[in-house]
């Protein structure tokens, strides 16, 4: 039987693990940390769950899409809500607005702020759905190896404008739409899903608030990590192998093949496919010999990280009535928060923050009486801040938390506080230049420009999860797994898999 050894138990890495044991393979997981999820993991303090990484339940079809796959529901695997409403968004001296993911009554707010927007926003969603179900059905679950897929009759008739999108940041193309300033945030802040700013994420991308307003946000009720729990579940229905605290040291190559891995302890383990799902620059840089990397120093030196993050764990003693599931405060300087984060390398002052408070729709992340909720504040990639430096940090974020989003005495009622900063994605996840998330989606590090999942150099090497393709974020990571399969099943077209096939052996 095939043997298939994966480095690394994120989401991609699960996924991939089970889509190949279905289709016959022996497959078995090494995971350096001890526990599943990557990014994605949990954490239990005192009575509260916390998701360690994601909190949005974005693109719901491509979970149902692969669940169907094993001939599961997703909506049985995992205890979904549609949030209601689906966002809060805070200003530095104007009142908030309530993003509900119904498009009329969102219609009705743009309206309200701006005469005339809400109609262009219903223009601007309905384009951004156009464009994202064509990447569905062509760019998203492609490895771009028939030209045959592009020639299709939608993607040619949409040809002209998808190529003034890919040369248009978001932030020109959103001001075709709409000009206050609250509004262009409201659909601009997507781009940092994507590791990237809307100043220069190419305008494709407003795909993205299709996905807010017209999709939905969704949430699995005990928290994003029940989707890591549903993976693992089914990969030992399976016969996945899965090892924890068993960090990879090196991918063994024979005669420019991979032969496998050995561990930091030592232990050689076999295989005839290995698929790293480790940061991408981590495996190439430091997993690989230098005669089997795919790319020289100065291809890292030309792609640009995605941001970095403070990250905060708090359980707070009351209630928080100030705030709903998901909340996001802007800054009105929006172009120096990015400047900061991108050019300039600095800690934004004041940020952009994103505060999630789970426990606003689950009584199950939180002991009773008290919230959970969790602080993100993107910071530049490739800086240093640890100790002092960052307890200072999130204390000064935490007093513009209380201020902008009203909540007087937050941080005299926290009773747990948790804090992950940018050292800590590169020990815990070997994160190139401590990046969140993975390379920016800029058009040049997007679709057929991202670094492939399949090494130049050696046979029977594959990249799994965001720093490859198709990208950042739980459902993209999903789609990689389906990559993987294409590839080891000759599979050039676009779309996605419509059957797990057994795959021929590869010895
Ligand atoms: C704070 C934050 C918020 C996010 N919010 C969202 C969101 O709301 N919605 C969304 O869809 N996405 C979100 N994302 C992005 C999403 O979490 C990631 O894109 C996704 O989890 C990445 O998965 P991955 O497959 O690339 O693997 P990773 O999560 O990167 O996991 C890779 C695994 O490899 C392991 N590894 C590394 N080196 C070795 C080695 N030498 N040997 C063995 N194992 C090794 C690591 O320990 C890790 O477990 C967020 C990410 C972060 C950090």
């Amino acid at each position: 039987m095939t043997r298939v050894v994966i480095i690394g138990a994120g989401i991609g890495g699960l996924a991939t693990a089970n889509m190949l044991a279905k289709a016959g393979y022996d497959v078995a997981i090494y995971e350096k940390n001890d526990q599943p999820g990557g990014h994605a993991g949990m954490m239990e303090i005192k009575g509260f769950r916390f998701d360690t990484g994601p909190s949005w339940y974005l693109m719901p079809e491509v979970f149902e899409h692969y669940f169907e796959l094993f001939g599961k529901d997703v909506n049985k695997e995992l205890d979904l809500v549609r949030l209601s409403p689906a966002y809060k968004v805070f200003f530095e001296n104007e009142s908030p607005v309530i993003v509900t993911s119904d498009e009329k009554r969102d219609a009705e707010t743009f309206e309200k702020i701006e005469p005339g927007s809400g109609e262009k926003l219903l223009e601007y969603v309905a384009r951004g759905d156009d464009i994202y179900q064509l990447a569905l059905k062509h760019f998203l679950y492609t490895n771009f190896s028939s030209v045959r897929d592009f020639a299709k009759f939608d993607v040619v008739k949409r040809s002209h404008m998808m190529t003034k999108l890919a040369f248009t940041s978001i932030d020109k193309y959103v001001a075709k739409y709409v000009s206050e300033r609250r509004l262009r945030q409201i659909l601009e802040y997507p781009m940092v899903f994507l590791g990237s700013s809307p100043f220069a994420a190419p305008a494709i991308y407003s795909l993205m608030s299709a996905l807010d307003f017209r999709e939905g946000v969704y949430y699995p009720k005990r928290g994003l990590y029940t989707i890591i729990e549903s993976l693992t579940k089914l990969g030992r229905e399976l016969g996945v192998e899965y090892h924890y605290a068993s960090p990879a040291a090196r991918i063994t190559t024979v005669n420019g093949r991979a032969t496998g891995i050995d561990l930091a302890d030592g232990t050689h383990c076999d295989a005839d496919i290995v698929i790293s799902n480790a940061d991408l620059h981590f495996t190439e840089t430091r997993l690989l010999d230098k005669s089997d990397r795919s790319y020289p120093a100065s291809y890292w030196n030309k792609r640009e990280a995605g941001p970095s993050a403070l990250l905060m764990y708090l359980g707070v003693r009351g209630d928080l009535p100030e705030l709903e599931h998901h909340n996001l405060f802007f800054v009105d300087d929006w172009k120096q928060n990015f400047e900061s984060i991108f050019k300039t390398k600095t800690l934004p002052d004041p940020a952009s923050v994103y505060v999630c408070k789970p426990s606003a729709s689950d009584d199950s992340v939180a002991p009773k009486g008290s919230e959970n909720v969790f602080v993100l504040v993107p910071l530049p990639a490739g800086v240093s801040l640890a100790g002092k430096v960052l307890r200072d940090a999130a204390e000064k974020y935490l007093q513009l938390i209380e201020q902008k989003m009203n909540i007087k005495d937050l941080r005299k009622r926290i009773v747990v506080k948790e804090l992950f900063g940018p050292n800590d994605f590169e020990e815990k996840y070997n994160a190139w230049q401590g990046t969140a998330l993975g390379p920016s989606h800029l058009l040049s590090q997007s679709a057929m420009f991202r670094t492939p999942n399949v090494s130049k150099k050696v046979k029977g090497l594959y990249y799994v999860g965001g720093s490859t393709t198709p990208g950042i974020g739980l459902p993209m990571c999903l789609i990689g797994a389906e990559l993987i399969y294409k590839r080891l099943a000759g599979d050039r077209l676009g779309g996605p898999v419509k059957k797990i096939h057994k795959l021929p052996e590869q010895q």
